[in-house]
């Protein structure tokens, strides 16, 4: 057993390879363009199973299968006409669409985590859809140890996984993710309405410019991802994206206790080590930084918290506020 995964660029020889491990029931970690996923083929029960050992998820939550086509999705779902109509809108992207299991899926039970639903993504990024050509649907969460950050550059994964973990047999390197947030998430359950589980790379008014209608509001979006706690404690958000120092948010004034990720104007000098998500005040440059910005401040607090200037709720705003809520929320 290695100590560290092989870090390798994407070239055919890297992705046949990648492909032969999947389907040895290894674990691959490979860049989308939302985030680095930590992918086992979603065919193999033990495969599946690997992703949560290697997460050390301490439950075993739904999983999102990435798949090379909607055509694909459709064999394993019951991909409806509001699905085509958003496939057809946001795929090869950033969007999740949790539709009913087709009673003849091979796929195994493990992604749908006991639920008689599976979460389908078409992602856009070039090696993510190269590699599931080669190695068909993919259950590929977020690269990272429970809880933590998500990864949005190769090196965060074999910063996070990369060592003690047998499973994990390459990162393909696709640089830094583009957009930098993980998959805003939509159910879309046979009698119910279409109804936003998680906000993310695709704003909320996107989706419902496509639908023509407001998305339903689930009573509790996502607060389960990692521990399915959450869900019964309303109100209480799950740790999640946590950096090791303490957040505090909406911040306006710092003082040397505080190391400071800034967003627009910052309208005096900050703390030293202090970083600006965006200063133009831009949500998609503020998104694609958002991971990649608290990691560093992590590495420079040295006992300070890291204080966020307010981020407006609007577009994808509302995915980053929700991100930041979790990484500022108790931890366990
Ligand atoms: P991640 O593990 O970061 O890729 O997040 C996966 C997201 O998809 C989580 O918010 C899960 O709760 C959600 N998800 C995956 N499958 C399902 C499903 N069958 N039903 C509801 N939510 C799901
Ligand atoms: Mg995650």
């Amino acid at each position: 057993m290695k100590d560290q995964a092989d870090i390798l660029q994407p070239l055919p020889e890297a992705l046949d390879r990648a492909s032969a491990e999947l389907a040895s029931g290894r674990l691959v970690a490979f860049p989308t363009e939302t985030v680095y996923g930590l992918g086992a083929s979603a065919l193999i029960d033990e495969a599946v199973a690997a992703i949560f050992e290697a997460k050390g998820r301490p439950h075993f939550n739904p999983l999102i299968v990435h798949v090379p086509d909607s055509a694909t999705a459709a064999q394993h779902t019951v991909f409806d006409e509001r699905a085509t109509l958003l496939a057809e809108a946001f795929w090869p992207g950033g969007l999740t669409l949790v539709l009913p299991r087709r009673t003849d899926t091979p796929i195994s039970l493990l992604v749908s985590a006991g639920l008689d639903t599976m979460a389908v993504r078409c992602p856009a990024h070039k090696v993510a859809h190269d590699l599931l050509k080669r190695a068909g649907p993919l259950a590929a969460p977020s690269a990272n140890a429970s809880g933590k950050l998500s990864p949005t550059q190769a090196a965060h994964v074999a910063a996070s996984l990369g060592t003690g973990h047998g499973h994990l047999a390459m990162v393909l390197d696709g640089g830094e993710c583009a957009i930098g947030l993980e998959s805003t998430v939509i159910g879309l359950p046979i009698d119910g309405p279409a109804t936003l589980l998680r906000p993310g790379a695709v704003p909320r008014k996107d989706v419902e410019a496509v639908l023509g209608y407001e998305l339903a509001q689930a009573e509790s979006p996502d607060q389960g991802s990692e521990s399915t706690q959450g869900r019964s404690s309303p109100g209480q958000l799950a740790s999640h994206y946590a950096p090791d120092a303490p957040i505090a948010l909406n911040v306006t004034q710092f003082d040397e206790n505080d190391v400071v990720l800034a967003f627009g104007a910052e309208g005096g000098p900050l703390p030293p080590g202090s970083l600006n998500l965006s200063p133009t005040g831009n949500l998609r440059e503020a998104a694609a930084h958002l991971f990649s910005m608290l990691r560093a401040l992590d590495g420079v607090a040295k006992g300070r918290r890291i204080a966020v200037m307010p981020i407006p709720h609007e577009g994808l705003g509302e995915a980053i506020n929700d991100r930041l809520s979790r990484a500022a929320a108790p931890r366990p």
